[in-house]
């Protein structure tokens, strides 16, 4: 029977960043994952083939338009859908394939198949041929999370879709209704309607990307309202019925709505149902989540859990640092994730990013702030390139200056964030951001002058 000093299960940004970094520290690492590909949800059929599209219809968009103020005129523009679709897959499949390099250097056991728990060091992979039992030091659970439904709706993945049905749609539909106006709802509408779909997006709050700074938000709203999203808010989606290519989306107290297709991005769900978690005394909790101690190991000692299984925020690159940080502790006796620090990005156009705290939980918890906010509008670089939509806004102590949160909506966003980012980590103040000479012209000097601008003093606004 094989052994291993460490048995990875999962093989997404979680679980197979772990494995090289476990790998790293001299053990013997093994990684059980089901798909053929390694990656998980985040290459296969999330971030990295949603980027793909994004960026195409972006740049189908962008041609199809033209920029007669800027002197170029375009003709006659075609979409080839299939071809996109195909590009996209070729994405995916060189970074499955550079994945596998990886796992190889390194040295970590790969097994494919279901994993699941036989006993506390022992998990047996159901593949294709008889199922192997594995023996393993530490066990470390990654297995990630699946797209949430909601009670009368059955996804179907060709009408109803999830998140993966609709990174794959063979025609663009003509009306789009998308359920939930998270990061999934706002991205993938885009994608749509660059490529010429109608999008409706019904959200059951009387706001959209819920979480995030509202007034970022709502600047988000009145901007993709512009490019011909259209919103209902504080609508509760009842159920939907399919009637051959039509779609009828039922909503409490109001009229039903018609679309030929129908996304449901209404949040995920923790993957833990079939590990046999019960075989080794480990309950979740209500809504699934694996319950961990400060060192990300489980009720059961050697059993370890990271990333979208143990609740949070479900990010690729929260669980990325939380699998690192997980097998440094075990194997180094060091290792912390500082939740306060991780950012979030929305990939719409602008892309909205955001880390630290927002200006509502600062008001919640009655922190007293300082405020700047600085527009693209007034900012050089976004002026010649023509992307002014937008602003930066930095919330900073009010008595001591630390940069307590920094939120932005405009072009690349999801880019000026890491400084952000590593202020907070470095328990920056505003102060100290505004004193660090940024390169001009770029997007970054608002990011500059949002940090003057807590003192008062930004220049060019
Ligand atoms: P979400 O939780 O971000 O948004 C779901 C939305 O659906 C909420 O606004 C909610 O109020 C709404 N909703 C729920 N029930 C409803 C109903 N009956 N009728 C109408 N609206 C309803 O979920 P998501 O967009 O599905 O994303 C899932 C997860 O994946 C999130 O945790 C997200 O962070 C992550 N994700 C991140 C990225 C990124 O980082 N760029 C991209 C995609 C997904």
């Amino acid at each position: 029977m094989p052994h291993h000093d460490l048995v990875v299960i999962g093989a997404g940004p979680g679980g197979y960043v772990a494995a090289i970094r476990a790998a790293q520290l001299g053990k013997d690492v093994a990684c059980i994952e089901q798909e053929p590909m390694l990656g998980g949800t985040c290459l296969r059929v999330g971030c990295i083939p949603s980027k793909a599209l994004l960026e195409s219809s972006r740049l189908y968009e962008e041609a199809a338009r033209g920029w007669k103020e800027r002197g170029i005129v375009s003709g006659k523009v075609q979409l080839d859908l299939s071809a996109m679709l195909q590009h996209k897959q070729q994405v995916v499949n060189t970074l499955g394939g550079g994945i596998d390099g990886l796992f190889q250097k390194h040295k970590i056991a790969r097994y494919v198949g279901h994993a699941s728990f036989d006993g506390p060091q022992r998990v047996v992979v159901a593949g294709n041929d008889e199922a192997l039992p594995i023996t393993a030091e530490h066990v470390l659970i990654a297995t990630g999370s699946s797209p949430a439904s909601l009670p009368g709706i059955e996804l179907d993945e060709e009408r109803i879709v999830s998140s993966t049905g609709a990174l794959s749609f063979f025609e663009v539909p003509r009306h789009l209704i998308v359920i939930g106006a998270g990061y999934i709802g706002l991205e993938l509408g885009t994608v749509w309607r660059r490529l010429g779909a109608q999008v409706t997006v019904l959200e059951y709050l009387d706001r959209i990307l819920p979480g995030m700074d509202a007034q970022v938000a709502q600047q988000a709203r009145k901007i993709f309202e512009k490019q011909g999203i259209r919103f209902r808010l504080g609508c509760r989606v009842e159920s939907v019925q399919v009637n051959r290519k039509t779609c009828e989306v039922q909503i409490d107290g109001d009229e039903p709505m018609q679309g030929d297709r129908v996304l449901v991005a209404v949040g995920r769900r923790p993957n833990t149902d079939r590990l046999g978690l019960e075989t080794i005394g480990v309950e979740t909790t209500d809504r699934g989540f694996i319950p961990v101690d400060a060192h990300w190991e489980t009720s059961q000692p050697g059993v370890f859990a990271i990333g979208d299984v143990i609740g949070g925020a479900m990010l690729a690159h929260k669980a990325e640092e939380e699998g690192v940080a997980c097998v440094e502790r075990l194997y180094t006796g060091y290792g912390h994730v500082n939740d306060d620090a991780i950012p979030g990005v929305c990939y719409t156009e602008p892309e909205i990013a955001t880390v630290g705290k927002s200006e509502e939980a600062l008001q919640e918890e009655g922190t007293a702030y300082r405020k700047g906010q600085f527009p693209f509008l007034a900012n050089g670089r976004a002026r010649a390139s023509g992307q002014t939509d937008g602003f930066v806004k930095m919330l900073a102590d009010e008595r001591t200056d630390r940069v307590l949160g920094v939120h932005i909506i405009g072009a690349h966003a999801g880019e000026l964030i890491a400084e952000c980012a590593a202020a907070l980590e470095f328990g920056a103040s505003s102060e100290d951001i505004a004193r660090c000479c940024h390169a001009h012209p770029t997007l970054a000097e608002a990011v500059k002058e949002a940090a003057l601008a807590v003192d008062g003093r930004a220049i060019h606004f």
